[in-house]
């Protein structure tokens, strides 16, 4: 559909704007303060995982397997905690660590442990000169934090509806300097989109040019859905193994929006050769890991078929929210022509395309209308070329408090796209 607004004469479109800001106007004098910013769980979620904390007492047994949770050692992580996220990730136990409560904290180490130390016996990376890192985009802020803090340029990648543009990812890894990719392949923060078959083994079968080039395989929302039929992602590790291939993937995973964000337990799963290298940077880093933690989570969570059951009490929560956001987008911005937007059957954003050089704007009027958004841009490496993706953080606020922020937040995404109209014809 065409932008409606393009289509009114000159006089039609000054009066749509000045009815659209007197919308505004009337919404900011309500004085809200309401915040779709960033993907934490509502504490009715949270709520969910409360019974984790029963698990353990001061008369729990504190060993798992024969492992001692109480002391220093097992630094790979407990038994029974590496087969839960082996299982949720889909490879052997014996190709995991699981260490921490942050996937991020991890995948942090692994760009440090090429950086400073290199991957399998290359050279570091600090001592090679300049570096690239493929940032698939829009995509998530604080990984391209992570490699912009390393030094690296970060390359942006145009996101499909299938996942990264392979074309462009095969094109760009025959130069040397480039080291890896972010990708989050299941329910992708934020497009909501997870990778097709292709895509996963297009990935797979890369040939970089670069031998310490690694895919950070951010499985972030591997049990992530909102719907019974959830999406189905490829397991980038039977296509390796089919391909014969010992290197290529770091794979991540986490309990945060599982249980409690920020108390929950972080995995890492690589090849038995890779796992074997990034094992001898952790031993340096630290001497063992929040086994308690771990402990907790495996009493809770005894197999994936736990977590999955858990994982549909948290959809119940979440599904109404993603559903208003479609609702009000809908009715809000459907018939203007000028707004796209994902609409995910998973994960825990929704992705919106304003017209040319919106996004900024929208964001800072919501500011100012009382309803706070993810800064413009952040979904990109640097600035956002076209400025106009916004992501959309449904999760946190009650459903009152996200009907009202998408009924300011439809009114500003008008206002704003009936004003470039006008200016783009001079007219303010
Ligand atoms: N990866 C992705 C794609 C995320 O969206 C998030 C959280 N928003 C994280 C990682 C952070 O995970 P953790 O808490 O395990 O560091």
């Amino acid at each position: 559909m065409d932008n409606v607004y393009l289509a009114l004469d000159d006089a039609a479109l000054a009066a749509e704007v000045d009815r659209l800001q007197a919308d505004v106007d009337a919404l900011a004098a309500k004085g809200l303060s309401l915040d779709m910013a960033r993907g934490k769980p509502s504490r009715e979620q949270v709520d969910l995982s409360r019974s984790m904390l029963d698990a353990l007492d001061s008369g729990s047994c504190l060993e798992d397997q024969g492992q001692d949770a109480a002391n220093y050692g097992v630094p790979d992580g407990l038994p029974s905690a590496r087969a839960l996220m082996a299982s949720l990730m889909g490879v052997p136990a014996s190709q995991v660590v699981v260490a921490g409560s942050s996937s991020l904290n991890l995948m942090f180490d692994c760009v440090a442990h090429g950086f400073v130390r290199g991957v399998r016996g290359a050279k570091p990376q600090c001592a090679q000169g300049p570096l690239r890192f493929l940032c698939p985009a829009p995509g998530y802020d604080r990984h391209f934090a992570v490699t912009e803090h390393f030094g690296f340029e970060n390359v942006p990648v145009p996101m499909t509806p299938e996942g990264p543009d392979m074309d462009v990812v095969e094109g760009l890894v025959a130069d040397p300097s480039v080291k890896g990719i972010w990708c989050v392949p299941k329910y992708q923060n934020p497009c909501g989109i997870t990778y097709s078959d292709e895509t996963v083994r297009r990935m797979a079968a890369l040939r970089p040019a670069a031998p310490d080039f690694r895919v950070y395989w951010d499985n972030a929302y591997a049990v992530h859905n909102l719907y019974d039929e959830g999406d189905e992602l490829l397991n980038i590790f039977d296509v390796l193994a089919g391909e014969g291939r010992d290197a290529l993937v770091y794979e991540f995973a986490s309990t945060s929006k599982v249980t409690f964000p920020g108390s929950g337990i972080a995995a890492v799963a690589a090849s038995p050769a890779d796992i074997a290298d990034l094992k001898g940077s952790f031993a340096v880093e630290r001497v063992c890991p929040d086994k308690m933690s771990q402990l907790m989570h495996v009493r809770s969570f005894p197999d994936v078929d736990a977590v999955r059951a858990h994982m549909a009490r948290l959809a119940e929560v979440l599904r109404p929210r993603f559903e208003l956001v479609e609702r009000r987008l809908s009715e809000g911005l459907g018939e203007t022509g000028c707004a796209t937007w994902t609409t995910p059957r998973g994960g825990y954003f929704v992705s919106f395309e304003g017209p040319e050089g919106s996004a900024s704007r929208i964001v800072e009027l919501c500011r100012r209308t009382g309803v706070t958004l993810t800064g413009a841009g952040a979904t990109w490496p640097g600035d956002d070329p076209r400025d106009s993706n916004i992501r959309i953080a449904p999760s946190y606020p009650t459903l009152e408090e996200l009907d009202a922020a998408l009924e300011v937040f439809c009114a500003c995404a008008r206002l704003v796209s009936a004003q470039l109209a006008a200016e783009a014809r001079g007219l303010r």
